[in-house]
């Protein structure tokens, strides 16, 4: 039976999900480091709601306990609630432009932050939807205070995820307590059976030297006795205490065959029941994993999906030295399309231009949403020049999707960057110069692919 194999799985599933908790771990200390970032930003701005600021900057620089963090962040957004209510001649003027200029130096620069950390987030996929609205209301923040709202919220789905991320692990663990259980259910019944395998020879033991022992009585009184009477008499006695040996044995054994038979069927029925669990933990274990690993906006592998296959190119890459390429390609100017359309439009924007991807990559090819309006694409056996030349096909591809406003035709473009394994690179340092690349492709004028 293959349960070693499921217990395996079941391991891996704990494994990965601890893994991922540690990724949330670290989301939420960058998060507290927004949070500071934003605390200094807007320190100064107003009399009444420094205090605040600096409450909540120090209960998060130990451990976060939810429960003295709230009052805190509740008094820091009454605080701000009221700045309206009390204007300060001297500190209007800064408020107003703390409300008015989104785009100040340190407004855009958390702002960009923030964006960048919703953007790096895969969550699980209940919580997509949220990340998705949470994106879109960071892009339209308009000021500081919009801003604290969403590191308010990206703090709430962090901890969710985490919550969320925690109950699978417990949940997974459960069903190996379960499957364990049943396991050493199963190993008691063999050592039973065998016991009682034991017991069985001995019963056939015991009837072999019983039988033997009235055979040698029987031999020695057939030397003795002389009147063929008493022989007789003698045989019949012997043969009535051999087949009552025989009665004895039947009965001892048809008790121990019965109750083997109820201990068999009671098993049978433990072994089925537990092959219909574990046929239907198989089952949602992978649609599990699948959703994990599908963007749910555009319906397209998402960037734990590239991770995964990225991991099993680059070992494939590494034994048999077939060819293998990154690219990643960057909407062009995205951000402006969401400012003129409206985020809706910039959704279908994406999806448009993600399921375009998905169609014209060859099909030994792995394309994938990395993240916001960045895709990924996997070269598996392509070398360079190869790659460039789909990569090429794909830029077109964009450039040609005919997206209207108004009956007016809006282009949209992008910018790729490619590059090679080359001995001695990881995944991250192929990643890290199709970034580099694409940077340049981006600064060449965009809309063309560059090689790295
Ligand atoms: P560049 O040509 O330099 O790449 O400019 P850009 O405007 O595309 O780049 P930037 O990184 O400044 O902005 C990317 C924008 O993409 C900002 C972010 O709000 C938007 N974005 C990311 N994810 C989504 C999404 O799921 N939906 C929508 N509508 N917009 C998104
Ligand atoms: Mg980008
Ligand atoms: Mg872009």
């Amino acid at each position: 039976m293959d349960n070693q194999l499921w217990e395996s799985k079941y391991h891996e599933a704990v494994d990965r999900l601890t893994r991922e908790e540690n990724q949330w771990r670290t989301a939420e200390s960058l998060l507290r480091q927004l949070v500071g970032c934003l605390g200094r930003a807007a320190h100064g701005a107003h009399d009444q709601v420094d205090p605040h600021i600096e409450r909540v900057a120090t209960a998060l620089h130990g451990p976060v306990d939810a429960m003295l963090l709230e009052p805190l962040v509740h008094g820091l957004s009454e605080a701000l609630d009221h700045l309206g209510d009390h204007p300060q001649a001297t500190l209007e003027e800064r408020s107003v432009a703390l409300v008015r200029a989104p785009r100040s130096e340190h407004g855009s620069s958390v702002q960009s932050a923030l964006s960048r950390l919703v953007d790096r987030i895969v969550v699980l996929p209940k919580l997509a939807d949220r990340a998705s609205d949470l994106r879109h209301d960071v892009a339209d923040a308009g000021d500081l205070v919009a801003l604290a709202v969403c590191g308010d919220r990206l703090a709430d789905l962090v901890n969710e995820q985490r919550i969320g991320l925690q109950r699978e692990i417990e949940a997974l663990q459960a069903v190996l307590r379960h499957v364990t259980g049943r396991l050493d259910e199963m190993s008691q019944y063999m050592s039973r059976e065998l016991a009682d395998q034991n017991t069985g020879e001995a019963n056939g033991q015991a009837l072999d030297a019983s039988v033997a022992h009235e055979m040698r009585l029987l031999g020695e009184a057939a030397l003795e006795l002389e009147d063929i009477h008493e022989l007789r008499e003698r045989v019949g006695d012997s043969l009535e205490t051999i087949a009552e040996c025989f009665r004895e044995f039947r009965d001892r054994e048809g008790g121990r065959l019965t109750a083997y038979r109820e201990r068999a069927e009671k098993m049978r029925q433990r072994i089925e029941q537990l092959e219909t669990e574990r046929n239907a933990l198989q089952r949602s274990l992978e649609r599990e994993h699948e959703l994990a690993q599908t963007d749910t906006m555009i319906g397209m592998p998402n960037r734990l999906a590239y991770e995964k296959r990225i991991e099993v190119a680059f070992n494939a890459w590494q034994t048999a030295g077939r060819p293998l390429c990154v690219a990643a390609i960057d909407i062009d100017h995205f951000k402006s399309i969401n400012d003129t359309y409206g985020h809706t439009a910039g959704d279908a924007v994406l999806r448009i231009i993600g399921q375009a991807l998905v169609k014209h990559v060859r099909p030994c090819d792995f394309v994938a949403r990395y993240g916001g309006e960045e895709f990924i694409v996997l070269f598996d056996g392509a070398d360079e020049n190869e790659a460039l030349q789909v990569c090429e096909r794909l830029r077109g591809k964009i450039q040609h999707l005919a997206f209207h406003a108004s009956r007016q035709p809006v282009r949209v473009t992008a910018s790729i960057g490619l590059a090679q394994f080359q001995a001695g690179d990881t995944p991250q340092t192929v990643f890290d110069r199709a970034d580099l690349a694409l940077y340049t492709a981006k600064n060449g004028g965009r809309n063309r692919c560059v090689i790295g």
